[in-house]
């Protein structure tokens, strides 16, 4: 249940997407949504109570949720891969409908079983931004083993974890065992080097204690990575083993980006053209790397659309969670429309 707060907060956006909609605004930014490529970044496509239980909210979504909102989409816009939206956006102008692409981060096994399905459904493909490593190995990714021990920690093993975070101890993180906590967590995880990550990991399993059943974090098949590029969906690289790219020497990071490439290709026999930096870390170093290993483009997790003249490595998207498209249980349909053209992104400054 919603917090007064949250309440307040999401009633009051409600009013704002409803007073766009009656003064015009909205459908004003809508129609600006024909110059320019909008990409909607998803991770995961859930069964709804999946989702409620799940300890990183931000990253899924409920199956009928995704539906709806391919249905809309499917009607009023022309959805592509990203590759192909590349090239159309590449002359400029404006076109006679939004142009969309719907991208997939990580490989998790419900791209291929549960969204790329009802993607076909309407007719549409997407681009599915693949962590080879994860693939290849078939296990769950730290990330989720770390958020499921954080699930199950108690208060006390909660705040020992927290001070175990190297950047907790420096000052780099403000402590917050309640509410928003593993997001602390998980922003410590990913500020330290892999090997005392995967220590820390290790050490919330413990102390959790207990059985973690991790059966619902598995990763596609490269069978079903394969299947995925003969339907007709573009596969593109995010890395072998998903690190901070920043963080790596320069033989890692090239490592990263060919190793990844090339394991997809051997998969689907198509050259990979697309990237996406993990957990949207990149610099001027990364970028280059990224040009250098071959790739045509490049995905942030900024916000915002994409024009014509965009750098192709820095493509902005538009994140899809729970917290902004749905109110309560239910999709919030105007809600979508009002973070599709980005007419919210106004009061969010
Ligand atoms: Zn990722």
């Amino acid at each position: 249940m919603f917090s007064d707060r949250k309440r307040i907060k999401y009633g009051l956006r409600s009013m704002l997407d409803l007073l766009a909609a009656a003064t015009g605004l909205l459908q004003w930014h809508e129609r600006c949504m024909r110059q320019g490529l909008t990409i909607l970044m998803y991770h995961r496509i859930l069964p709804a109570a999946q989702c409620r239980a799940y300890p990183l909210a931000s990253l899924v979504i409920p199956i009928d949720v995704f539906r709806q909102q391919l249905r809309w989409l499917a009607a009023r816009c022309r959805v592509v891969p990203v590759r192909d939206a590349l090239a159309e956006i590449s002359a400029g102008g404006t076109r006679a409908k939004p142009l969309v692409a719907v991208t997939f981060d990580d490989g998790y096994n419900d791209n291929h079983s549960l969204a790329a399905p009802i993607l076909e459904e309407y007719g549409l493909r997407g681009t599915f931004f693949v962590t080879s490593g994860f693939v290849a190995e078939g296990r769950p990714q730290w990330y989720d083993r770390a958020a499921v021990a954080w699930q199950h920690a108690g208060r006390q093993q909660r705040r020992l974890l927290l001070q175990a975070l190297p950047a907790m101890a420096d000052g780099r993180l403000a402590e917050n065992v309640d509410g928003r906590g593993i997001q602390t967590w998980m922003e410590g995880l990913k500020r330290t080097a892999a090997a005392e990550r995967m220590k820390l990991v290790m050490k919330a399993e413990t102390l959790a204690g207990k059985f973690l059943d991790l059966s619902g974090y598995q990763p596609m098949s490269p069978e079903q990575v394969k299947d995925l590029h003969g339907r007709g969906h573009e596969v593109a690289s995010h890395t072998v083993s998903h690190p901070i790219l920043p963080q790596l020497s320069d033989t890692s990071l090239a490592a990263e980006l060919r190793d990844s490439a090339a394991q997809l290709n051997a998969w689907t026999g198509a050259a990979v053209s697309g990237f996406c930096y993990p957990n949207g870390d990149y610099d001027l170093r990364v970028e280059e790397a990224v040009l250098e290993a071959g790739y045509g483009y490049a995905c942030t997790v900024e916000e915002g659309r994409n024009q014509h003249d965009v750098c192709p490595t820095r493509l902005a998207r538009l994140p899809m969670t729970m917290q902004r498209i749905m109110s309560g249980c239910s999709h919030d349909h105007l809600g979508f429309r009002a973070e599709l053209c980005r007419v919210r992104a106004l009061w969010r400054r």
